[in-house]
């Protein structure tokens, strides 16, 4: 059974038609199982019926004609139960009914399994045989759900595709429909999708049609010589160190590269009117699932070859075509993940949407496009990347949602949400030199968070009071190696000058987890626990110290530098980085230097270092929360990780008490402590921050002005009551709701999101979760 659903799953991973999907697996499940009917049904949205769309076994004609309602029938209780029913008899159970177009009445024992995608059942799978023959047991019932799950994908993304094309499953006009993900940064863009993608990678080539054919073959004939001459090179080069049979494996690749296989096929692909890497994706992918198809071990193993030639071409392909895609005026930037340097390509002024496959809101990518005010949705699993480029697509940042051919009445109303948003940001404008304080007079500064220099010439329009965090670990991720000392020292002094004489903290290096850097590649298991922050650094101690030389050399004569401390888990961690920054101290001042010692201090973000806050604090000067890891250890959930971002609640009750916890602690030993996570920078965060006792607030630069104004529009009794009645609380979705009430009653709402968004778009647009 085992290989049969191996190949199975292989061959429907492979097929991106969805009639031929499901005849398909109807066809291969039938035989596999030796039953004598194996039908899909799948959910009708319009009809609110399940359709027979394949069957095996019943009439044919009768595909497309039977609709079951949820409520009739066997295949109607299986949608509903949402769990398998297998009965040796269904002719005695009292849902059973008949319909006789599909000549069903013959057979009497049924296995109907729910085909389900994140938690939507789209239809149901059922197998048949003549009454009274056999109940299916245990083996076929677990063979048949499993097969179920991977259907379930296969429905999902073939929705999708049709969907983006402006086709429903049932065949019908699709407009504005709607694709959720989770919200990355606020606000609403509409644009052109542009999508980029990574070198050499097959995969995530966009789907492309080609304007002159023959120059396009003339490319990929080009690109085939370049491998073949690669390829003989390399073989001739090993030939004295490999024995014959793998001498053997060069042969098979230059057989592979001969003109009537692999790019005979190519060119007929061109022919029909693809660019050459899509042409060459479809011919490796057919390829390669023939191979995994194969029951022969050796043979299967042969499709890791022709992947692995499929990209040496179209790294070939690339190398002769720009790589720098063609930017619209209103670029909305599309990748299976977005990077930060993704971010960096696009022409200033033209970006106005991302969207990504991968990550999460607290991703730090949906953390750089809020810094810099790009409306993101992330985390859109089921989407069909490859498909959206040269769309028309509306991001709509605040619900996590993007809309594909849009009509012209749905964008009107995300016009006027933008035009919303517009005036919000004029009215706030204004605020800039005024102070943070509430209406009774409390002060507190607001700091920034920066990692790119575009961000410093906001902060300052926006009226920062200094640097609460500046991300050391971007500048190091836009680069091709380790930035050396003296390029350092200029990143480092463009931020202390830019807001002397206010305080800037600079965190040292934080990779690992979601920031890799290209060329100090960590690949683990669980990156979230494993090599991240200080761990990396206290290991590479010559990498800390160019890095704390630079950052010491960039402060001289400004004398506004702190240096923060990220992933402290014990105390031992902050004496060592104390030792190796002294030491750094010492070296500069002797090279000549004039220098004051900067403050040293640490990031709380390990649920261990709440617990031990005071021991802690009182070993540095300063103490700051970042809420977003915080949040993640300690509820357990991937800031990363799309598929549990609903369980990711900033106002989880015990991530409020933490922080109460660390605020009280910390000043308990006289010491200050401010917050640079999101939650600083979210309006209802803020004010319940303000209550704790936090002495500053640091978050993006997009949020600073709404956080002044939310500031400026409430008193300390109105926060201290708002965080009482919170603490009182233990469900996360109780307490948003009470604290958006509370923001609302206080006139506020308009900061949570456009008073015109929400409802209104879900009415216009069918959803395609
Ligand atoms: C945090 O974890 O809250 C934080 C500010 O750091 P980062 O988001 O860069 O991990
Ligand atoms: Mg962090």
């Amino acid at each position: 059974m085992l290989s049969t659903l191996r190949s199975i799953v292989q061959e429907l991973n492979g097929i991106n038609n969805l009639q031929e999907a499901l005849d398909t697996i109807a066809a291969r499940v039938q035989t596999a199982m030796k039953t004598e009917v194996c039908s899909v049904y799948l959910y009708d949205d319009k009809s609110g019926c399940y359709v027979l769309k394949a069957t095996e076994g019943l009439y044919k004609s009768a595909v497309g004609q039977v609709r079951i309602a949820p409520s009739e029938g066997l295949v109607g209780l299986v949608g509903v139960r949402e769990e398998p029913i297998n009965l040796e008899d269904a002719q005695k159970h009292p849902r059973n009914r008949y319909f006789p177009e599909t000549g069903e009445e013959r057979f009497g024992s049924f296995l109907g399994v729910p085909i389900i995608h994140h938690r939507r059942v789209l239809g149901v799978i059922v197998v048949q045989e003549t009454q009274n023959t056999r109940r299916f047991d245990e083996g076929e019932e677990a063979f048949l759900v499993t097969i179920s799950a991977q259907l379930a994908g296969v429905i999902a993304h073939s929705e999708a595709t049709g969907a983006i094309g402006g086709i429903s499953v049932s065949g019908d006009q699709a407009r504005d429909v709607a694709f959720s993900g989770v919200a990355g940064a606020q606000g609403v863009a509409i644009g052109t999708g542009v999508v980029v993608f990574p070198p050499a990678d097959l995969d995530s080539v966009p789907d492309k049609r080609c304007d002159n054919v023959e120059a396009e073959i003339e490319r990929f004939r080009a690109a085939v010589s370049a491998v073949r001459e690669d390829v003989e090179q390399v073989g001739e080069r090993l030939a004295p160190k490999l024995r014959p049979e793998e001498q053997a494996l060069f042969e098979v690749y230059l057989r592979m590269l001969h003109d009537h296989a692999l790019p005979g096929e190519v060119e007929n692909r061109i022919r029909e009117g693809l660019w050459a890497p899509s042409g060459l994706k479809a011919v490796v992918n057919q390829y390669v699932r023939h191979f995994e198809m194969m029951g022969d071990h050796y043979l299967r193993e042969r499709a890791v070859d022709i992947r692995d030639l499929g990209r040496r071409l179209l790294s070939h392909l690339q190398e002769g075509e720009s790589r720098t895609p063609e930017y619209p005026e209103r670029t909305i930037l599309v990748s299976d993940e977005l990077t930060p340097a993704m971010l960096g390509e696009v022409p200033q002024g033209q970006l106005v949407g991302m969207v990504s496959v991968r990550g999460s809101g607290n991703s730090h990518v949906a953390i750089l496009a809020r810094a810099m005010g790009v409306p993101t949705v992330m985390g859109l699993v089921d989407i069909p990347v490859a498909q959206l480029d040269g769309r028309e697509l509306i991001v709509d940042g605040y619900e996590g949602q993007i809309f594909a051919s849009p009509s012209n009445e749905l964008k009107a109303f995300f016009e006027s949400i933008i035009e919303e948003e517009q005036e919000l940001v004029k009215g706030l404008e204004e605020l800039r030199d005024k102070p943070c304080e509430t209406l009774d007079g409390h002060r507190i500064p607001l700091f920034v968070n920066t990692g790119l220099i575009t961000d410093v010439v906001r902060s300052l329009s926006h009226g920062a009071e200094g640097i609460g965090l500046y991300r050391t670990e971007v500048p190091f991720m836009i680069n091709e190696r380790f930035p050396s000392e003296q390029e350092q020292k200029a990143y480092y002094r463009e931020q202390l000058e830019a807001f002397a004489p206010s305080e800037v903290t600079m965190r040292t290096l934080d990779i690992g987890g979601d920031k890799a850097l290209t060329y100090f590649p960590i690949v683990e298991e669980n990156p979230f626990l494993g090599w991240r922050g200080i761990r990396v650094t206290l290991d590479h101690p010559e990498v800390f110290l160019v890095q704390i030389r630079a950052m010491i050399k960039a402060s001289e004569g400004l004398d506004n530098l702190r240096i923060m401390l990220p992933m402290i888990s014990n105390v031992s961690e902050i004496e060592e980085a104390q030792h190796l920054i002294y030491r750094a101290w010492h070296e500069v001042r002797d090279e000549g230097y004039q220098l004051v010692m900067p403050q040293v201090g640490v990031m709380i973000e390990i649920p261990a270092a709440v617990y031990q806050v005071r021991e802690i604090a009182a070993r540095v000067d300063f103490v700051s929360v970042g809420s977003n890891d915080l949040t993640q250890y300690l509820l357990a959930v991937d800031r990363n990780n799309p598929r549990v971002a609903s369980l990711y609640h900033s106002y989880h009750p015990a991530v409020l008490q933490a922080l109460c916890q660390v605020a009280q602690d910390c000043h308990d030993v006289g010491k200050p402590v401010s917050i640079c996570g999101e939650l600083a920078g979210d309006p209802g965060g803020a004010i319940l921050l303000l209550a704790m006792g936090y002495d500053a607030l640091s978050m993006n630069a997009s949020n600073l002005p709404r956080i002044k104004s939310v500031i400026r529009g409430i008193d300390m009794d109105m926060a201290r009551g708002l965080l009482a009645e919170v603490l009182a609380l233990d469900s996360p979705h109780v307490i948003r709701s009470c604290v958006e009430l509370a923001l609302r009653k206080a006139g506020i709402g308009r900061f949570i999101r456009p008073e015109r968004s929400g409802s209104g778009a879900r009415e216009l647009a069918t959803s395609q979760e």
